[in-house]
């Protein structure tokens, strides 16, 4: 079982995606475990905060090391299976997350997942507490929180049982050119189509036809397949 700790100030964001579909099923075949942590638990004045004026001026709040500290310590403490565990801070300024990437963090046994807000997070925990930084993309979100559901989906995805690798290696073309398959080296995809083979939008006052490529209608396997593969393409990664 791979075992994930959120460290947010917003544990609310969560629910949803996590109570629906895969990562609901991984959850109740108990592949994974999420547990979501408000960090303001960690914290020792009476309006909980986690976050401060940033040292030599500048805009905004960033959140301090100390209920950060506190609070991996605190988890890391919860380990009696002694589960390889990696800490992982939210940045935009970190690693840019990848398909390998994730394949690695999935030999993880467990990840603590830091999501700052605001202005971001005192360097220190960056330097001394996590032991990855990671960016989802060169863009700004408002905080960890969407980064954490991304890497936690990414990785499910790729855990024994979550998804049918024989539904997906049943056909014979997809050893030869990978499409999703779980921990495939080959990542990519063909385009798809499914019915009605004519579909007929309106265009001003004229009905137009968008059709399905006709070999796929054809029920040829041999050139479905070429016709797959030359149309098959490849994620980097
Ligand atoms: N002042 C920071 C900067 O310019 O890089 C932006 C902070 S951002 C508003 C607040 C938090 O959202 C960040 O500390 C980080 O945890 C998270 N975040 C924003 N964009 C992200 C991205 N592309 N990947 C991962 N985390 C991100």
């Amino acid at each position: 079982m791979m075992r994930f700790d959120i460290l947010t100030i917003f544990p609310e964001v969560f629910k949803n995606y996590f109570d629906t579909s895969i990562i609901k099923r991984a959850q109740s075949k108990k592949i994974i475990e999420i547990y979501i942590h408000n960090l303001r638990k960690w914290t020792t004045d009476p309006h909980q905060s986690v976050d401060d004026v940033p040292y030599g001026g500048g805009k905004g709040m960033i959140f301090k090391v100390e209920p950060i500290y506190k609070a991996v310590k605190d988890l890391k403490k919860q380990n009696r299976q002694k589960a390889r565990c990696r800490v992982i801070l939210f940045s935009p300024k970190g690693e840019k997350l990848n398909q390998s990437r994730v394949k690695k963090l999935s030999q993880y046994r467990r990840l603590i997942l830091i999501c700052p807000r605001y202005e971001g997070v005192d360097e220190r925990v960056a330097k001394y507490i996590a032991d990855e930084e990671i960016s989802i993309g060169d863009y700004v979100l408002t905080g960890g929180e969407l980064p954490a559901m991304v890497l936690i989906d990414s990785i499910t995805r790729l855990l024994p049982g979550v998804i049918n690798k024989e539904s997906l290696l049943e056909e014979s073309f997809a050893q030869n050119f990978k499409l999703e398959i779980p921990n495939s080296e080959f990542l990519g995809e063909y385009p798809q189509y499914t019915r009605p083979a004519v579909f007929y939008p309106e265009k001003g006052n004229k009905k137009i036809a968008w059709r399905v490529p006709s070999v796929l209608l054809s029920g040829d396997h041999q050139k479905i397949q070429q016709w797959k593969q030359k149309h098959f393409k490849k994620i980097k990664s």
